[in-house]
């Protein structure tokens, strides 16, 4: 097996590059741009590996996709490259629409290419997987409905009118040209190698700091959480059985408030003994700071399908894998300080640490 992983070097694309090299003996080519996101050091653990190789290169960028298709010959593409922060969707879109509408347009087009010249058992077994959100569903109105994979899209961010356009483009191009297309959606992830700018990493590190905590509007916002080690094995689940042509939503059964969410990392840390010297516990940081614009209110998965049919459930709760998580960025503070200070982009051709 040769799968083409895109945005191999993000948060999820890294954690599922070690799991394929780990629990696998497929071969990976590591396709990404090195955007700000990316961060190399979070592939160092399997790096070595003769099964892993690594290309800089842009989704949007046809002609290097066609030569990477024709030099590896995959088996699968598993398609993470996105643009994927919706605070910087809201401050600009555009490469949102880049990356994650022309960009899936430009690699479905290329697979498609490289796919028709497949032939037997190659052009059978050929998968492209295309990993989504669940926030193409948009906003629950109520609290006990699931989103499903036959809800209707109605996304409110940039970034989810993004995702949703890139996951019509993905089905039409399996229904219109028979692409053997899968396509995910799942909920918010945390872990280990989580870029500092989304929310749980955000609270630990500045807890840790002595930073306030902002949250946005009331802390009410519901998220359902799902610890990124789970989301990568659901996602090889779904290249190695799922059907052709399906959706399934990927979930963690974890529906939580973000004040719930803030308020058990505090807790968490301050258990630890690190609670901030400014402070007396950890939640004393908390601030409330003006909601983000369109923000929805509620997103939660029904995760049956993928349980039904193709066997799959999360191994962590939200309580072992925050646990995990936290104890994850106490010990690993050289990763995200080279985060902070802009060292993880020193080194990449073309590019200052400053950009
Ligand atoms: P991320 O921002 O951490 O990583 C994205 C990666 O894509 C980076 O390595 C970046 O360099 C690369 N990339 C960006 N533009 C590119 C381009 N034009 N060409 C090649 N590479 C490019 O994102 P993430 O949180 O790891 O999310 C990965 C995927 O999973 C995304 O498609 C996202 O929509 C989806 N997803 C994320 C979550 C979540 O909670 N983070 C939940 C569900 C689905």
């Amino acid at each position: 097996m040769k799968v083409i992983v895109t945005g191999g070097a993000g948060f999820i694309g890294s954690a599922l590059v070690r799991y394929l090299v780990r629990n696998t003996d497929a071969h990976i080519l590591n396709l990404d741009k090195l955007t700000y996101a990316a961060n190399v050091d979070s592939l160092a653990e399997i790096a070595d590996s003769d099964r892993y190789e690594f290309v800089r290169a842009d989704i949007c960028d046809a002609t290097v996709l066609e030569g990477v298709f024709d030099a590896f010959k995959p088996t699968a593409i598993m398609h993470l490259a996105a643009e994927s922060h919706v605070d910087r969707s809201i401050e600009g879109p555009s490469e949102f629409i880049q990356t994650n509408v022309v960009g899936t347009f430009t690699l479905l087009e290329c697979a498609l290419k490289y796919w028709k010249g497949l032939s037997g058992c190659r052009s059978n077994d050929f998968r492209f997987l295309h990993v989504s959100t669940d926030e193409v569903y948009g906003d629950l109105a109520d609290t006990s409905g699931l989103f499903t994979e036959t809800t209707p899209y109605a996304p409110s961010s940039p970034y989810a009118a993004s995702k949703a356009s890139s996951d019509h483009l993905v089905r039409a191009w399996a229904r219109t040209y028979g692409l053997p297309a899968l396509v995910t959606n799942c909920s918010n992830n945390y872990g280990p190698y989580q870029f500092p700018e989304k929310l749980i990493p955000h609270m630990i590190i500045h807890a840790l700091k002595g930073n306030s905590l902002p949250i946005y509007g009331d802390g009410q916002q519901v998220r359902d959480w799902l610890y990124v080690n789970d989301h990568a094995s659901a996602l090889w689940t779904v290249l190695s059985h799922g059907e052709v042509g399906n959706t399934y939503n990927i979930g963690g059964h974890n529906e939580k408030t973000n004040l719930d969410v803030v308020g058990k990392i505090c807790s968490e840390i301050d258990r630890l003994g690190r609670t901030h010297a400014d402070a007396a516990k950890s939640s004393d940081l908390i601030t409330f700071v003006k909601d983000r614009p369109g923000h929805d209110m509620r997103y939660a998965i029904d995760a049956s399908k993928i349980n039904s049919e193709l066997g799959w459930s999360p191994s962590e709760t939200f309580e072992t894998g925050i646990e995990k998580t936290i104890a994850w960025y106490l010990s690993n503070e050289a990763w995200w300080t080279n985060v902070l200070n802009g060292g993880y982009r020193l080194g990449r051709i073309g590019e200052g640490a400053d950009r």
